[in-house]
């Protein structure tokens, strides 16, 4: 993943941990959670903050923060990206290791919450210098990560490339190769197929499980997708794949809407010539940044930045239904107007949760030493995801509220019976 979304999503991140636990909280009411359980949820399990010091090209030493926060390790080890970004702080990693917690167990997959994170600038560093960052990072982390206790993986920023050194450390530490100690490997070193496409192919069967549930079939239906990086362009093709019409696309460079539907296809070549980015796509009219989440269409996946909706902007949403394909892509405050307005809410933590899915997957295969097809591993995905989606739309359903509230709810009647059946001091 790039660093694009980073910085831009600075200005909203003082509270990130405290938005978690408010959601928990409207969550825990509803469905009654035991004050022991939701005390424990609120404070992460282990926070470990250290300092690496990097010598960069330059001759000097520079010195580096670097976090892992295990949340929860309830119903299993626990699991979660490694973040490079300017912005990377404890609250931050904080809450997206909470965020783990919960879409690992709204996914149904044996896993706790973790995250990490370097603050640094990727995009500001030599190849060499990244190595030996992440290196160092790696050996910071020998106590904490684990092939049964704290499994990390690629987040923005980061990459299969990084997670084939800290996998080369580790395994140098431990003295044996255990590729499972990480996950989004390249394929030559034990990645999984179909990992790269898992978090939009997760968005893709979000939607389709929804427009069932509405009523509304692929064919009929146009969606507006923003940010064209994995989880956008993965979800535009698997949703134009599917028959949906794609009419509004857009990344850090440049947005564009074509009321007759873009051709995917063409935007995804345009881009693999473009550096990766859609400026200059000649296929659709450009128009303003600000006015692609409230264009015209039916179904909006906002997939690039946290806190993209405001209040104003959900009130000027056009879709009536919303897949998040983003972490975080939705402000707290702008929740109660979707629900005002009738407009449905496929949740992160259920939308994006393809890629933990895969990831999931992977881990399993590097356990057994065994690999499967990608058809194998799609056919897999696909099943867990649609139980997943029903499991949250009978809770929503059930407690008569958002999709979001509804899939902290299962989160937590899953995570509830963890604690519980283990016991506590
Ligand atoms: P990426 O870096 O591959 O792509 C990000 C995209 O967002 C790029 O196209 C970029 O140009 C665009 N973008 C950045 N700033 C923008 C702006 N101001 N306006 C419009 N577009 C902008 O990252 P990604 O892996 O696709 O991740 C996107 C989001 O999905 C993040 O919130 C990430 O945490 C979440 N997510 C990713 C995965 C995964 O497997 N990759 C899994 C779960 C959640």
């Amino acid at each position: 993943m790039s660093t694009h979304t980073a910085n831009a999503a600075a200005t909203h991140n003082e509270s990130m941990f405290e938005a978690v636990l408010a959601r928990l909280d409207i969550a825990a009411k509803l469905m009654n959670l035991s004050d022991d359980v939701s005390l424990i949820l609120r404070n992460p399990l282990k926070q470990v903050k250290v300092s690496l010091p990097v010598m960069m090209d330059n001759g000097k030493i520079q010195v580096f923060e670097g976090y892992r926060v295990v949340h929860s390790v309830a119903i299993g080890p626990s699991k979660g990206g490694i973040r490079y970004a300017m912005d990377v702080n404890q609250d931050e990693v904080m809450a997206l290791a909470a965020w783990m917690s919960f879409k690992c167990a709204v996914a149904n997959l044996p896993y706790g919450g973790a995250k990490g994170g370097i603050k640094c600038d990727p995009r500001a560093m030599s190849v060499g210098e990244l190595e030996r960052l992440t290196r160092a990072y790696a050996k910071s982390m020998k106590d904490v990560f684990g092939v049964n206790k704290d499994i990390p993986a690629p987040d923005m920023g980061t990459s299969g490339r990084e997670m084939a050194w800290i996998l080369d450390e580790y395994n140098k530490m431990m003295g044996e190769d255990l590729p499972g100690v990480i996950t989004g490997k390249p394929i030559a070193i034990g990645g999984s197929l179909g990992r790269d496409a898992a978090t939009g192919r997760g968005v893709m069967v979000n939607t389709m499980a929804a427009l069932k549930r509405m009523g509304k079939k692929p064919g009929e239906v146009t969606a507006v997708v923003q940010g064209f990086g994995n989880v956008g362009s993965h979800s535009a093709r698997l949703l134009s794949e599917q028959g949906v019409k794609i009419v509004g696309i857009g990344d850090h460079t440049a947005s564009f809407y074509n009321e007759k539907g873009i051709d995917i296809k063409a935007a995804l070549d345009f881009v693999a010539k473009n550096n990766r980015v859609l400026k200059g796509f000649k296929g659709a009219t450009e128009i303003a940044s600000d006015d692609l989440l409230t264009s015209k269409c039916d179904v909006l996946v906002p997939a690039a930045l946290q806190n993209v909706i405001t209040e104003d902007v959900a009130s000027k949403i056009q879709a009536k239904l919303v897949v998040e394909g983003a972490n975080g892509p939705t402000m707290p405050e702008a929740d109660h107007i979707f629900k005002e307005r009738n407009i449905i809410v496929v949740p992160d933590i259920l939308a994006n949760s393809g890629g933990v899915t895969v990831s999931y997957f992977e881990w399993v295969q590097n356990k057994a030493g065994y690999y499967w097809s990608e058809d194998e591993v799609n056919t897999k995905h696909d099943e867990k995801m649609e139980l997943a989606f029903a499991n949250v739309w009978n809770n929503a359903e059930q407690f008569k509220t958002t999709m979001r509230i509804a899939a902290y709810i299962t989160a937590l009647q899953k995570i509830e019976q963890g604690v519980k059946l283990k016991g506590h001091y």
